[in-house]
């Protein structure tokens, strides 16, 4: 590894930079698409503002982070004022009116880290699951598509890495790899970290946009159209970053000590966080600091089998990267 670590990029990367960027449009979602999820979203609003006139829909999640792929189901959150309410028994009822709206599939799945009801709506076609109250989720979503505003390169490396993660198998949560969230991080703060910088660390700007959820201070600088030739100094071509990106995972991070975070814009000490035991199931083996819920390791889901088949698999890409004649193709090789 440490042999590896100081590995110069193959010298015809930039030639792979078309392919790349054909893989990344083939992901993207249509216009015609975004319509019909507003569609759906109207009807929702149409309904819950019966029961609730007070309530407000906000769509969080890839649907609106803008790493969302074609054909993707949507994340909507439902907005309750009434502190005191029962998330259990309003997605019930929630799910008792949508299922008399002609709505599909209504499942009221209450027993879950995060309560919330799925549907899918006949006419559009659209999968959807509703949650409620939870907000932080739909502040991140917002903080993760201003991010994405600066440099175009942060929106096509993140749908190259996430399109990677989902062949590979490795972005599935519940078998101990990284959400989709987790992985849009790892790109944010690995495009902080070029020099020339990339992107900026907009938590440590002067606070133009501020709120306080949950007991947590969210605020940073949102005016992202006035950084629109931020990275214009760094030249580096998406082919070239993704092989950086898998070369930093496989031979440069440093697992045993450090913990990358977007809202510091470098990587902290495990020592600092305290994150340097297991304790209960926590194990911390690859640390990814939450923007905002900063005692939250987004890397916690990773355990001592799952570590090895990230690693194995960030190797993998990396090796690709390096040699193969056509890594557009292997790397999102099914595994
Ligand atoms: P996909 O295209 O795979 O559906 P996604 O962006 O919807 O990607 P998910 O990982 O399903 O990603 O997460 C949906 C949203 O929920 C994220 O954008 C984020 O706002 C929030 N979220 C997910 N996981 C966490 C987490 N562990 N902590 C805080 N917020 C999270
Ligand atoms: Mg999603």
């Amino acid at each position: 590894r440490n042999l590896k670590r100081q590995m110069a990029c193959r010298s015809d990367i930039d030639r792979f930079n078309g392919p790349f960027l054909g893989v990344f449009e083939s992901l993207i979602p249509s216009e015609e698409e975004k319509v019909k999820q507003k569609q759906l979203l109207t009807v929702l609003e149409k309904l819950v503002s019966k029961e609730w006139p007070d309530a407000r829909l906000y769509l969080y999640g890839s649907c609106a982070n803008s790493f969302g792929f074609s054909k993707s189901d949507i994340d909507v959150c439902l907005a309750i004022e009434n502190g005191n309410i029962d998330k259990r028994e309003v997605l019930l009822k929630l799910a008792d009116m949508l299922q008399l709206d002609n709505l599909q599939n209504v499942q009221a799945i209450i027993h879950a880290r995060v309560p919330i009801v799925k549907l899918m709506d006949p006419v559009t076609g659209i999968s959807c699951d509703i949650c409620v109250n939870n907000l932080l989720a739909v502040v991140n979503t917002k903080l993760l598509r201003d991010y994405a505003q600066i440099d175009v390169r942060l929106r096509q490396l993140a749908f190259i890495v996430k399109h990677w993660a989902k062949s590979r198998g490795v972005n599935v949560t519940y078998q101990g790899t990284l959400s989709s969230y987790a992985y849009v991080l790892m790109c944010i703060h690995f495009l902080q970290q070029r020099r020339p910088a990339i992107l900026p660390c907009l938590q440590r700007m002067r606070t133009t946009c501020f709120a306080t959820v949950d007991h947590v201070e969210c605020s940073y600088f949102d005016q992202v159209e006035k950084l629109w030739n931020f990275g214009e100094r760094n030249g580096e071509s998406v082919a070239r970053l993704v092989w950086a990106f898998f070369h930093y995972w496989a031979y440069c991070h440093d697992y045993a000590n450090d913990v990358i975070s977007v809202r510091m814009g470098g990587t902290l000490s495990k020592r600092a966080k305290d994150w340097t035991r297991r304790v209960g199931n926590d194990r911390h083996l690859i640390c990814i600091e939450d923007p905002f819920e900063v005692s939250h390791d987004l890397g916690r889901v990773v355990d001592k089998y799952s570590i090895r088949v990230l690693r194995e698999e960030f190797e993998r890409a990396a090796e690709i990267m390096q040699n193969d004649p056509y890594p557009f193709v292997t790397l999102f090789e099914l595994y």
